[in-house]
C-alpha cells in the first residue's frame, strides 16, 4: 500500500524547491530500478501533514501519488503496531486498521500463493528523522519486483536508502528554510525601505500589501489601527486598493484586545481556524472562526504592531484552505516585520497629522487674507469720505482751535489711508489668484523717482541720501507699480530709521542673470532677534528708537511678498546700532521684456 491522493496539495507539490526534487528523484528512481521495487515515494512533513514529494514507479503510482498528503496521525497510529525492521516498519496487511482509509493506494495485483507473499494493502515505511528525533518525512515502498516480502539481504540495502533519503530531506528543508529567510528578510526590508520616504497610511499599506504577498504568498492582508489606548473601536481596518473587508464591529474589538495582549506577550500567533490558541479566549472563538469561514480563510498569522511600550495595531495575514501551513521561519520573520510596520504606522501617523495641520493652517491663512482684504476695502469707503470733506472746508474760514483740529484729522485720515493702502497692497500680493503681469521695467528709473521722493525728508533729517550706480538703463521683469513699492519702502525705511548724521547709499548692479539692488544705511540697525519675526504682518521692533517712528508694521512683508513672487530673493544684514543693507535679487531683463 501507498500513500493517499489527495487533490488539494498539488499547491504544496509545486512549491517544492527544484534542488530537493532532483535528490528525491535519484534515491527514489534508486529503489526501484536497483531495489527492484515497483514504487518509492519520498514524502516530508508540511504541518500536519506528510505531503508525497517525489515518486518512482509506474505512471499509474505517479499520477495517484502526485502531491498525495497524509495525516501523520493516521500514520503514525499504524506505525505504532507495525513490525520494527531497522529503519523500517512493517505492518503486514491483517493488521491494518480497517477505519483508517486515509491511508493508502492500493495497487492492483494479486498476492502469490506463498508464506512470504507480498500483499497489495501490505505497508512498509521508513519514518525519516532530524538530529533531534523530529520526523522530517517519510519513505514508502511497495511492489517488490519478486511478489515476495524483502528478505534480510534485501532489508540491509533498504535501511542504506532510509538514510540516505533522511540526510535528503534534512538537506532540503534546510535549503528551504535558508531560502524562505531570505525571501522573507527581502520582504521586510523592501518595507523599511519604503518607510525611509513620507509616508501615509495607505502607501504603508500598499507597500506591506506587496512585500507579504509576495515574500509570505498570504492570501490576504489587512491593518487594524487603533487610535488611541483604551478606546476600544477607535481604530481603522486598511485593506489594500481594491479590497473590500467588511470587518464586523466586536470582532474588531476582539482584534483590539488580543493585539495589545499579543504585543505584551511579544508573541505573533498563527490561529487556525476550528483549533485552540493562546492568541483568543475561549469565549471569543467561534464569533472570530465564523467570521474568518465566511471570508474562506483557513488560518491567519496575527502579528501586533508596536513600538516601545505602544500597541498601535495590528497585522494579521490570511490563508485558505488549500494554501501551506504558516513556518517557524515565516512566524519569527513576522515577528521582525511587525516591529518595522508598528514603527512606520507611528511615522504615518505623525505624517497624516502633519498634514492635516498643514492644511488646517493653510485654511486659516486664506481665512486671514480674506479679512485683509476686507477690511482694505470696507475702511477705504468712508476714509474716502472724510478726505473729500476735508477737502471742500475753507481753512481760511475756521477759528484757529478749528483749524487745529482739522490738521490733526487730515493727519489722521492720512496716515489711515497709509495702512489701507498697505492692506491692500497685502491682500493683492498675497493672493495666488492674483496673477503677475511681468514688463521689462527699468529699476534704475524706479530708484532715481524714489531717491528723489525721500530726498526732502532725508534733508531735513540730516540724513545724508546718494545712489551709487551708474549702469543705465537697467532691467529686471516685473510688476513696475509692485517693484515701486520695494523701492519706496526699503529707501523709506532708510531714511526713516537713520538718526540725523547718518547716511542711506542705494545702489544697483548687474550680477549674472539677476539686478542686484542694496539699500545701505548707517541707522539704528535691528537686533537678532527682531530680524526673526521682521516679514511677519504688524509686526514692529521692540527698539523705543524704533517704534517712537510711525509705521504700519506692514511694509516689509509686503516687501518679501512682492520679492517672493517675482522669482527673487531678499537678504537683510544688521547689526543693532550700527546700521542695516537689505539686499534684492531679481531676474534680469532685456528691454524687450525677455529673460536676460
Ligand atoms: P514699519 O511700517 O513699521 O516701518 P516695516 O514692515 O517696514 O514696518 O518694518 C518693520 C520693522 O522693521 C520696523 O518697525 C522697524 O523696527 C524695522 N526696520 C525696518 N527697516 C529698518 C531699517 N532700515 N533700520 C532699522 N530698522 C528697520
Amino acid at each position: 500500500m501507498s500513500l493517499t491522493t489527495s487533490p488539494d496539495a498539488v499547491a504544496a507539490w509545486e512549491r517544492r524547491p527544484a534542488e530537493s526534487l532532483d535528490a528525491f528523484q535519484l534515491i527514489a528512481d534508486a529503489i526501484t530500478h536497483i531495489g527492484g521495487f515497483g514504487v518509492a515515494a519520498i514524502s516530508v512533513v508540511r504541518g500536519s501533514h506528510l505531503v508525497v514529494e517525489a515518486i518512482s514507479g509506474s505512471d499509474q503510482a505517479r499520477e495517484q501519488l502526485t502531491g498525495a498528503r497524509t495525516p501523520i496521525a493516521n500514520m503514525l497510529h499504524e506505525i505504532a503496531r507495525a513490525d520494527d525492521w531497522g529503519s523500517f516498519r512493517f505492518l503486514p496487511h491483517d493488521r491494518i486498521d480497517p477505519d483508517n482509509d486515509n491511508l493508502g493506494w492500493v495497487p492492483e495485483v494479486e498476492p502469490l500463493d506463498a508464506e512470504d507473499a507480498w500483499h497489495p494493502l501490505d505497508l512498509l515505511v521508513a519514518p525519516l528523522f532530524d538530529d533531534t528525533a523530529r520526523l522530517i518525512g517519510m519513505l514508502s515502498i511497495d511492489l517488490p519486483g519478486d511478489g515476495r516480502r524483502p528478505g534480510r539481504e534485501q532489508r540491509r540495502l533498504l535501511d542504506e536508502y532510509a538514510n540516505q533519503a533522511a540526510r535528503a530531506v534534512l538537506a532540503a528543508l534546510d535549503h528551504e528554510a535558508l531560502a524562505e529567510q531570505v525571501r522573507l528578510a527581502e520582504a521586510a526590508r523592501e518595507i523599511v525601505r519604503s518607510m525611509s520616504t513620507e509616508l501615509t497610511m495607505e502607501t504603508l499599506l500598499a507597500a506591506c500589501n506587496e512585500a507579504m504577498s509576495e515574500g509570505f504568498g498570504a492570501a490576504g492582508l489587512w491593518l487594524q489601527t487603533f487610535d488611541a489606548v483604551g478606546r476600544p473601536g477607535s481604530g481603522r481596518v486598511w485593506a489594500p486598493e481594491g479590497v473590500e473587508i467588511d470587518i464586523p464591529d466586536d470582532v474588531k474589538s476582539i482584534a483590539e484586545a488580543s493585539a495589545f495582549d499579543a504585543w505584551h506577550r511579544q508573541s505573533v500567533d498563527v490561529v487556525r481556524v476550528g483549533e485552540e490558541n493562546a492568541l483568543l479566549p475561549p469565549r471569543a472563538r467561534d464569533l472570530v472562526y465564523d467570521f474568518l469561514r465566511s471570508i474562506d480563510v483557513a488560518s491567519m498569522l496575527f502579528v501586533p504592531l508596536g513600538a516601545g511600550q505602544q500597541c498601535v495595531g495590528a497585522l494579521v495575514m490570511t490563508r485558505g484552505p488549500d494554501d501551506p501551513e504558516w513556518s517557524p521561519v515565516e512566524v519569527s520573520a513576522a515577528r521582525d516585520i511587525g516591529l518595522d510596520v508598528g514603527r512606520a504606522v507611528l511615522n504615518a501617523r505623525t505624517f497624516e497629522r502633519e498634514r492635516e495641520l498643514v492644511s488646517e493652517l493653510q485654511a486659516l491663512d486664506t481665512y486671514k487674507s480674506q479679512l485683509i482684504s476686507t477690511l482694505g476695502h470696507e475702511l477705504k469707503n468712508p476714509l474716502t469720505a472724510i478726505s473729500a470733506h476735508l477737502e471742500l472746508i475753507d481753512g481760511a474760514s475756521v477759528e484757529p482751535d478749528t483749524r487745529f483740529s482739522l490738521d490733526a484729522i487730515e493727519r489722521g485720515a492720512r496716515r489711515l489711508g497709509r495702512i489701507v493702502d498697505d492692506l491692500m497692497m497685502l491682500a493683492k500680493v498675497g493672493d495666488p489668484d492674483t496673477p503677475l503681469v511681468t514688463a521689462a521695467v527699468d529699476l534704475g528709473a524706479i530708484v532715481d523717482e524714489v531717491v528723489d521722493m525721500f530726498s526732502v525728508s532725508a534733508t531735513s533729517g540730516g540724513v545724508e541720501l546718494r545712489t551709487d550706480y551708474t549702469e543705465r538703463p537697467i532691467h529686471v521683469l516685473g510688476d513696475a507699480a509692485e517693484l515701486d513699492h520695494v523701492v519706496a519702502n526699503l529707501v523709506g525705511n532708510a531714511v526713516k530709521y537713520t538718526p540725523r548724521g547718518g547716511s542711506v547709499t542705494v545702489s544697483l548692479s548687474r550680477v549674472d542673470n539677476e539686478v542686484v539692488l542694496e539699500v545701505v544705511d548707517t541707522g539704528i540697525g535691528i537686533s537678532a532677534e527682531d530680524q526673526e519675526q521682521l516679514f511677519t504682518e504688524f509686526f514692529r521692533s521692540r527698539n523705543p528708537q524704533a517704534v517712537a517712528q510711525p509705521g504700519t508694521g506692514l511694509g516689509l512683508t509686503i516687501v518679501a511678498r512682492i520679492v517672493d513672487r517675482h522669482g527673487g530673493r531678499l537678504h537683510l544684514t544688521s547689526e543693532l546700532g550700527a546700521g542695516s543693507t537689505f539686499r534684492v535679487a531679481l531676474p534680469a531683463a532685456e528691454p524687450s521684456g525677455r529673460p536676460g
